[in-house]
């Protein structure tokens, strides 16, 4: 059996993953925070895609919850290992700098950055043991170009892609590779309150894009066929920003 994490796999991009990846045979654990109805949706459609999964409930910014989830599910397979890593879990709190609240920096900066080393950290050495492993980031358009109201976001996002390119020369002779991703704005919660036909006009494609078509990059990435793709970061944005 194979083993795919997704962080955030309860909704929007991460529930896409999930059935993507299921629907390629693996095994899929479903991280997610407190949305324990669509985590088990997403579990329900994971099942319906041909495999199963696994619901994980655990804060990423928590390092003691995360220490414990990945270390009970390490014991309890322990001949297997996870061999692809989504790390998708994220928020936004938009806001201009001036008016921020320190609590909105922070929640927003640890959930993006502590999340990822809670996560991935421990994740490492089976995947270079094993010789063989896959991570992929959740960055962002905003973690590439900056974009105002979101200085904060910005921050983590670009943070996650600088730690994709580090992370990547540290692990590729052990055949682990480490690649970001970053969408422009994809039709999810996250984007619920947006004025979507004012924005749609600034994209050339016209659109928002649709969680699945993020998933179709990130299983190429999760592919063998990717072995050579390593330290990039993959914009997803109908032509919004190149
Ligand atoms: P979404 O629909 O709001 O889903 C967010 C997911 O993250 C949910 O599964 C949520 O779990 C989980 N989550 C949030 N905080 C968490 C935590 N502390 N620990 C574990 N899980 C946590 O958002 P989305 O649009 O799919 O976004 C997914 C990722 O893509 C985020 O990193 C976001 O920044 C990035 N992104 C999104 C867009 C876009 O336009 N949508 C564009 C670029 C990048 P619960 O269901 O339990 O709350």
């Amino acid at each position: 059996m194979k083993y795919a994490l997704i962080t955030g796999g309860s909704r929007g991009i991460g529930r896409a993953v999930s059935v993507k990846m299921a629907s390629l045979g693996y095994h899929v654990l479903i991280n997610y925070a407190g949305n324990t109805a669509a985590a088990e949706e997403t579990l329900r459609m994971v099942r319906e895609a041909g495999s199963d999964g696994t619901l994980m409930k655990f804060d990423v910014s928590d390092a003691e919850a995360s220490r414990k989830a990945i270390e009970e599910w390490q014991t309890s397979h322990e001949d297997e290992y996870i061999e692809v890593l989504f790390n998708n879990a994220g928020i936004r709190r938009d806001n201009v700098m001036a008016l921020m609240p320190r609590e909105d920096w922070n929640r927003v900066l640890t959930i993006t950055l502590d999340g990822f080393y809670n996560v991935t950290q421990p994740l490492l050495a089976p995947m270079q043991f094993h010789k063989f492993g896959r991570i992929i980031n959740m960055a962002s358009v905003s973690g590439l170009k900056g974009l105002p109201g979101q200085t904060n976001y910005s921050a983590a996002k670009g943070g996650i892609i600088a730690a994709t390119k580090a992370l990547a020369q540290e692990v590729a002779k052990k055949n682990v590779t480490v690649n970001a991703i970053a969408p422009g704005f994809i039709k999810t919660d996250m984007v619920e309150g947006l004025d979507e036909a004012t924005l749609k006009k600034t994209i050339p494609a016209g659109r928002f894009g649709r969680p699945e078509e993020v998933a179709e990059v990130v299983a190429f990435l999760a592919s063998e066929g990717a072995s050579y793709v390593t330290g990039n970061v993959i914009s997803i944005n109908g032509g919004l920003y190149t």
